[in-house]
């Protein structure tokens, strides 16, 4: 068997790992990167890139229908060749993966590509296309990521029913197409199929679509569903299905009775769970938090040696957390004494109008026991949104009452994903509400959405009426 004698092992290659890896390597640690199947991991190839590429599609096919309220002439209903936007979605696919795999070589990490599986502490077997190599490592990272979870009755090897990876590479659009759960990932990947054309049915256990978020938020969202052609079934749970030729019927629990759903294809996103198994981790007395592996502030886990980072490691499921864990246990692992200290990990929805959030939400803030001042400025009395047709939408700030700083902002809206980095900064900089409100901001920007939102919160705003 092969032998290779590095000082960290950083297992799996998604923005956890990647960025781990690069990192140790400019820190000097001698590292190699291991992956069993492509550079990038979820995220790059059948996450966060591909689903955007395809949302984008997806909203540019809506501007069209609507390009002749600007007087924009187009003969006809717009139509998507699927076989090219798939082809030039794999292109951005493949020119980010290439793009880390340069990046680990030219930051000095190793690469290999195979399977890892934890002998004993301190040593892999990786399962190669040319056999069996033994990795010896003083430090072991983990970032093996997430899968999609399955629920009864609704098998991913069956060709109607898609987890989010096969409903990314669709060959056609489904003319019918229910979503089982209203989160995130249903809700961004049943938006792109509603924009090409599907008649989508969203079928959510809770009442209201993103369980979870401001209430406020996930009504804009469903007035805007409904809008564009979505049917909700909220309180709802699905039952089974039944194969009927030419398509299939979904049976659904709703607070109506049972009702049957038509489908040419059925998505089911319900959530991910962390991959821990067939890693070789039973045999080592690892400290469990739920199903996620538990880590300290540094990304250690119970076992000396042994860091987890990412996904697997625990809440929030997303990349730049993912990517955040990697840098401080890259420091860590190489001597410094970093450790995880963010106040907010920014979320973001890419869906039509975008959601993104950072801190807590007012509900949040109130359950947590604050006294709260709350600004919020629709986004129709933003000029720059008006000059785009995309209204719809929001701009909420939450203050402490007792000292103004802001607690966390709330943005559903178009480009709600770019905006939310603002508020993420003003958090961790510890920011009152005029720190954001006397910032200029530039004119005629959404931006100016958060400026005014801060100001409304204490009573100063100049574009809406104050309370
Ligand atoms: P992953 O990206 O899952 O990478 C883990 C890697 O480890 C994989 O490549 C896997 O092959 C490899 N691996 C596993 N086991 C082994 C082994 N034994 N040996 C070798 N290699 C192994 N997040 C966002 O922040 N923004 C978004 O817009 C967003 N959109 C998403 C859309 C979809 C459809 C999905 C499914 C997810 C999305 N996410 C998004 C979530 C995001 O993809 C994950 O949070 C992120 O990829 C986690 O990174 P990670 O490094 O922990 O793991």
């Amino acid at each position: 068997m092969k032998k290779l004698k590095v000082q960290a092992a950083v297992i799996g290659a998604g923005p956890g790992g990647y960025v781990c890896a690069i990192r140790l390597a400019q820190l000097g640690v001698e590292t190699v990167c291991i992956e069993k199947d492509n550079w990038g991991g979820v995220c790059l190839n059948v996450g966060c890139i591909p689903s955007k590429a395809l949302i984008h599609a997806g909203k540019q096919m809506q501007h069209l229908r609507h390009a002749a309220d600007m007087g924009i002439q187009i003969q006809g209903e717009p139509s998507i060749d699927m076989g090219q936007l798939q082809s030039w979605k794999g292109g951005i696919v493949d020119k980010l993966t290439g793009g880390v795999e340069t990046l680990l070589g030219h930051n000095g990490a190793q690469k290999l590509v195979g399977t890892a599986v934890l002998k004993e502490p301190g040593v892999l077997q990786v399962t190669t296309a040319d056999g069996k190599v033994q990795v010896e490592a003083d430090h072991i990272v983990l970032s093996t990521g997430s899968s999609p979870i399955e629920i009864p009755g609704f098998s991913f090897s069956d060709p109607r029913i898609h987890d989010s990876t096969s409903a990314l590479a669709l060959a056609e659009v489904p003319k019918k197409l229910v979503v089982i759960g209203g989160g995130y990932i249903g809700l961004e990947l049943g938006g792109v199929y509603a924009h090409l054309g599907s008649k989508v049915t969203v079928v959510e256990l809770e009442k209201q679509v993103l369980p979870g978020f401001d209430p406020d938020v996930s009504r804009v969202l469903q007035r805007r569903l409904k809008k564009l052609g979505v049917t909700l079934k909220l309180r709802s749970k699905s039952l089974g299905w039944e194969e009927t030729g030419d398509s299939a019927v979904v049976r659904v629990e709703t607070p109506k009775g049972e009702e049957t759903l038509e489908a040419d294809a059925i998505l089911v996103t319900v959530g991910r769970f962390p991959n821990t198994e067939n890693l070789g981790l039973d045999k080592l007395g690892l400290k469990m938090d739920g199903r996620f592996i538990q880590i300290d502030d540094q990304c250690r886990t119970s076992v000396p040696g042994l860091w987890a980072i990412g996904d697997v490691a625990g809440q929030p499921m997303l990349a730049h957390k993912a990517s955040y864990e990697g840098e401080i246990a890259a420091l860590a692992i190489a001597g410094h004494a970093a450790h995880k200290d963010a106040k907010t990990v920014p979320a973001v929805v890419f869906t039509d109008p975008e959601v993104a959030t950072a801190g807590l939400m007012e509900h949040e803030a109130k359950a947590a026991g604050h006294k709260v001042k709350v600004g919020k400025v629709p986004f129709a009395a933003i000029g720059r949104a008006l000059t785009t047709g995309e209204t719809d939408g929001f701009v909420k700030v939450i203050l402490d009452a007792s000292d103004d700083r802001v607690l966390g902002v709330t943005i559903v809206g178009s480009h709600a994903s770019d905006l939310i980095s603002e508020a993420a900064l003003a958090i961790e900089m510890d920011a009152e509400a005029l720190d954001i409100g006397m910032t200029i901001h530039p004119h005629p920007t959404l931006g100016e959405g958060v400026m005014e939102a801060a100001k409304h919160a204490i009573g100063q705003a100049i574009h809406v009426g104050n309370r």
